[in-house]
């Protein structure tokens, strides 16, 4: 059975000294591996397990895998370049398009919600995942009812040691292969990385 690849955008790099780098990254990554691994028991996927990738290039994104960018601030919203009025989540936005979704987490604000003693990195994990669940699903601000995002890591707040739901779980699992296009417009310029995980 395949590989389900989704990918992440760094385009925080070394603006946050002393909490956003490649390791932190490669951690972030991991977790979110975790989540999507566990999508990938359910029946309702032809997906065995899942693997992650930081700034691919857009040509390798498939329809069907998922990008999630990581932002200093908010103030770097990629949303608001594409609309300019568009209103911002408090950790992290997603831009619903036909032609292509955006996904966007901001670390900065994020770190301050999360407070001392968080795991920060699976902090911004439970983030991106929320987006994701926006991103696949196609779901405005209706996914943080129990009743269309199941709850857990699809609610209105989320925390760093939220789990997922059997219900965010079914929902995912169900979406995971539908062609998905997203916006990659934003990768150009990113270092790419030569290794599979970085
Ligand atoms: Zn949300």
């Amino acid at each position: 059975m395949p590989t389900y690849k989704f990918h992440l955008a760094d385009r925080v790099l070394s603006q946050i000294p002393g909490v956003w780098g490649e390791g932190m990254a490669y951690v972030v990554g991991s977790y979110l591996k975790e989540f999507f691994d566990q999508v990938c028991t359910s029946p309702l996927t032809t997906f065995s397990d899942s693997d992650f990738h930081w700034n691919t290039s857009s040509s390798e994104i498939r329809s069907h895998e998922v990008l999630i960018y990581f932002l200093p601030t908010k103030q770097d919203s990629l949303i608001r370049q594409e609309s300019a009025g568009a209103p911002l989540g408090p950790g992290g936005t997603t831009l619903i398009r036909t032609a292509g979704n955006l996904s966007e987490v901001y670390v900065t604000e994020s770190i301050a919600a999360m407070g001392g003693g968080a795991d920060l990195a699976r902090g911004f994990a439970v983030l991106a995942f929320h987006e994701a669940m926006h991103n696949k699903l196609k779901k405005g601000g209706s996914l943080h009812s129990n009743a269309v995002g199941g709850g857990g890591m699809a609610a209105g707040t989320v925390f760093a040691n939220t789990q997922l739901t059997t219900q965010n779980i079914e929902k995912m699992a169900r979406a995971l292969g539908n062609s998905v296009p997203q916006n990659t417009s934003y990768l150009s310029g990113l270092p790419q990385s030569t290794a599979d995980l970085w």
